[in-house]
């Protein structure tokens, strides 16, 4: 067993809180990091202890491992919690905690390297059984149109350290490969720092599946029901679900032990999350596996009841997982997400920013809220547009719907421009509430007169 009396947490915002009240729940003491750029942000508040680790720039301080180290070692944290994004798939990053003593909260530098990297990843779940996309093997680095005609148009470039869905383009039309290729590897150099692509088959109209999966250091692991993602804009989330309208318990069982089956293969130790498309005939492909927490880890949380940054921690100190593969299979009722994020949707959703004059969030039965922004905060230029996570319980679907629709009335908002109008759209239309939805959906529905109006 390795103590972990005093943790350090990477990252600002809502996943900052989200891990410090966990920690104060099991009597660790927190950390917070941050810029200067956020002076006033409510981490530092809630935190026992807080340090600043440079200029407002993320690339000058939530990107600098140095800086974040140093801070660590100085305050004496036994271990660094990541949260998402900046380092927290960030092998070299973990290697440098251990190095100087520090837990990572998180799976090995290797298996981060490995699954991490996309294009290593897929040949990681071919191997281990799980059906992959049509695609390349490995990065491509010349014979572009070779390789994608051995595909067959569309295509999919994507980044093999994309996230986010940057660095993702498709290439209908042949003569553009060439230009777009050029475009993806700039950037991808630009947003992660390497501009390694790799070719996937396009997929028509799926949908965006995952699986939610733990595994402690002896080999216990639990796969959780499914996550349905289909609702993004420009491949990325906006409202995830599950269970998902479109599983079964015999296609759960397949995408959970296929799951589990990856995260065994690679001797996984950690919270991890395998994605994948699932088409129109029930077919699924693994797309990526993201080794870390992710933003709507709480729909899980809200059907199982557990607690998956308190699984992370326990398994970082060698203990075994509490909860087992029976009680995530006894999930109870339907959870939905929404991700708010501070932009004018009436005018395509560009970033708002300024002084929040009200923030008046709603309550009652089944409601979670998970945010950093408080009244009289001024939202930062610098960083992530997503200001709250809305999150539903309710025994059913339908019901989800109706208390998300419920929740947004409640949830009063003054001085910036919020998402909540257009989830309210997505919530009323009748292709979201029959369930039959892909993840065009919302592109298709936000060209619709119904959203404009
Ligand atoms: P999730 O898979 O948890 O839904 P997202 O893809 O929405 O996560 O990413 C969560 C946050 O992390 C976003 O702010 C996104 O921009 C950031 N992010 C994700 N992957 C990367 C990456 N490889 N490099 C930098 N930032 C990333
Ligand atoms: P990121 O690392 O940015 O999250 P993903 O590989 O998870 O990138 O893909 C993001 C989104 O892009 C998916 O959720 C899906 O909507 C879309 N996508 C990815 N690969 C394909 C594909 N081969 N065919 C169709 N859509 C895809
Ligand atoms: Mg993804």
């Amino acid at each position: 067993m390795k103590e972990i009396r005093k943790v350090l947490i990477a990252n600002r915002g809502e996943i900052a809180l989200r891990v410090i009240r966990t920690l104060r729940e099991m009597g660790i003491k927190s950390v917070a990091v941050y810029s200067e750029g956020d002076k006033n942000s409510l981490h530092i508040r809630l935190a026992d202890e807080a340090v600043c680790i440079g200029p407002a720039q993320a690339k000058e301080s939530y990107l600098k491992s140095e800086n974040i180290i140093s801070a660590a070692v100085s305050v004496k944290a036994d271990a660094v919690h990541p949260g998402y994004g900046f380092l927290s798939e960030n092998a070299e990053f973990s290697k440098a905690c251990h190095k100087n003593g520090i837990i990572f909260i998180g799976p090995s530098a290797d298996s981060i390297k490995l699954l991490g990297h996309k294009a290593t990843a897929r040949s990681i779940a071919k191997k281990a059984g799980v059906p992959i996309t049509p695609g390349t093997d490995g990065c491509v680095e010349k014979e572009y149109m070779k390789e994608a005609e051995k595909i067959g148009f569309p295509v999919m470039i994507k980044a093999a350290a994309g996230g986010g869905g940057r660095g993702i383009r498709i290439v209908y039309d042949k003569d553009k490969l060439l230009h777009e290729c050029e475009m993806a590897k700039n950037e991808a150099m630009a947003a992660f720092g390497n501009g390694e692509i790799y070719f996937e088959k396009f997929i028509e109209k799926p949908r965006h599946i995952e699986i939610q999966f733990l595994r402690d250091s002896f080999g216990n692991t639990v796969a959780f029901a499914e996550r349905d993602c289909s609702v993004q804009r420009r491949n990325q989330k906006l409202i995830e679900e599950t269970p998902s309208p479109a599983v079964n318990p015999q296609l759960r069982k397949k995408l959970q032990k296929a799951a589990a089956n990856l995260a065994d293969s690679a001797d996984y130790h950690g919270a991890g999350t395998v994605e994948f498309l699932l088409d129109k005939n029930g077919d699924f492909y693994f797309m990526e596996v993201n080794t870390r927490l992710q933003v709507e880890h709480p729909v899980t949380e809200f059907i199982s009841g557990a607690d998956l940054v308190r699984q992370q921690i326990l398994i970082a100190m060698g203990e075994k997982l509490e909860i087992s593969q029976q009680d995530a299979d006894n999930f109870k009722g339907h959870s939905i997400e929404h991700r708010v994020n501070a932009e004018d949707w009436k005018n395509n959703f560009m970033p708002s920013t300024g002084k929040v004059k009200e923030w008046i969030l709603p309550g009652g039965p089944g409601i979670r809220i998970d945010s950093h922004v408080y009244q009289g905060y001024d939202l930062p230029v610098y960083y992530d547009s997503m200001i709250a996570k809305l999150i539903i319980w309710a025994p059913d679907r339908n019901k989800a719907i109706a208390r998300s629709l419920r929740a947004i009335e409640d949830f009063k908002v003054e001085g910036i421009k919020t998402t909540l109008g257009a989830h309210e759209k997505i919530l009323r239309s009748p292709q979201f509430m029959s369930g039959d939805i892909d993840t065009k959906f919302l592109e298709n529905f936000m060209a619709s007169d119904e959203f404009k109006k």
